[in-house]
């Protein structure tokens, strides 16, 4: 497609959202990433919570992690470049082994991800021998390597209770965990590391959910007061929240769901205005493919991993091949056993 076509093209759909005078900047970096794409025979993808101009015009498959990591493996691309966070491009290496995977930024982390380490989960292990450990895609390929099972936030219900088993260490989101014991109507509680005496533990064991305090820092600022003064301004207002909010949250909001099933639910419904409790891109991404669509946003809560992702860097990771993402063998091969275990559950 010529400069002049895909500016146009990206005019038409970002009107609404950004001034004509930065698309016509972000159209040339389009049109360099796309031709470059093609040169390196590369696969981009890109996380629902892109921006929109990257999230509508480059990425050759865009939407939740662990599903861009599973078509990224079935093309015969040599690089795959993420543009989301490192521990989604980790796991495309995880799918991928073969290929070399690309992340944008070095400095795309995750509160989540980084609330745990593979130590800890040893320790839990140690601690309660023999219960399955069932941890979210949202962590490190070395922490996903020590867990039985891994999960989205799509399926980790389902996971949970599909396990025979009374006991369940789930990981490392304090909220996805409390929201899971909810809908599973299972008993949660929250141990601290430090090992203390075996005989008293063994006393505690009738619980059904062990978890742990980690959070993602965006979605833990959602409060119930939020989803009430914004209702009381727009009373036929429909809330969606990410299962990373709190459950207090949630149960407050009209639907819960993970960042694709929140897009599929506006998609398919016709409500005055929606305002969707999670990063505030995912807003502007929907209006960019549907303006038909009215998107109240929060946009002060925002992901600072997230947005380190910018077309330049997009840009320059495929011209200067960077930044690389390695996963030792041993740990992927046991980490792409976590995440198969999930996906034989569904
Ligand atoms: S939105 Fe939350 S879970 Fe996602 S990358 Fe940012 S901090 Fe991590």
């Amino acid at each position: 497609m010529s400069l002049e076509t895909l500016h146009k093209e990206m005019s038409e759909r970002l009107k609404d959202l950004v001034p004509e005078v930065e698309i016509r900047h972000k159209a040339e970096l389009v049109h360099e990433i796309n031709q470059l794409k093609a040169e390196r025979n590369a696969v981009i993808l890109g996380h629902n919570y892109m921006e929109p101009a990257l999230y509508h015009f480059i990425p050759d498959f865009a939407g939740d992690s662990l599903e861009l990591s599973r078509k990224a493996a079935e093309t015969d691309r040599d690089i795959i470049v993420f543009c989301g966070v490192e521990f989604m491009a980790e796991t495309a290496k995880i799918l991928s082994p073969d290929k070399t995977v690309l992340i944008p930024s070095d400095k795309a982390g995750c509160s989540l991800a980084e609330s745990i380490t593979a130590a800890d989960v040893r320790a839990l292990k140690e601690r309660f021998p023999g219960v399955p450990v069932v941890t979210y895609v949202n962590t490190y390929a070395d922490v996903k390597a020590e867990s039985d099972y891994c999960c989205t936030s799509g399926n980790a219900a389902r996971v949970v209770e599909a396990l025979d088993s009374d006991t369940v260490i789930f990981l490392p989101d304090e909220y996805l965990a409390k929201n899971v014991a909810r809908e599973t109507g299972k008993h949660i509680i929250f141990p601290s590391v430090v090992s203390r005496a075996g005989s008293e533990f063994q006393t505690e064991m009738d619980y059904q959910m062990i978890g742990w305090k980690g959070r993602c820092e965006v979605h833990e600022q959602f409060t119930v007061e939020d989803i009430e003064k914004i209702r009381s301004q727009y009373p036929d207002v429909v809330i969606l929240a990410h299962p990373e909010c709190s459950p207090e949250v949630t149960a407050a909001a009209d639907y819960s769901g993970s960042t694709s099933a929140m897009i599929r639910h506006v998609e398919k419904t016709q409500a005055p205005r929606y305002l969707l409790l999670t990063e505030c891109s995912m807003g502007d991404n929907i209006i960019a493919a549907h303006p038909n669509k009215e998107m109240l946003r929060l946009c002060s809560v925002r992901c600072p991993h997230m947005n380190q992702i910018t077309l330049e860097d997009t840009l320059n990771a495929l011209k200067y091949t960077r930044y690389i993402v390695e996963v030792p063998e041993d740990i992927r091969i046991r980490a792409a056993r976590a995440v198969e275990r999930m996906s034989q559950i569904g």
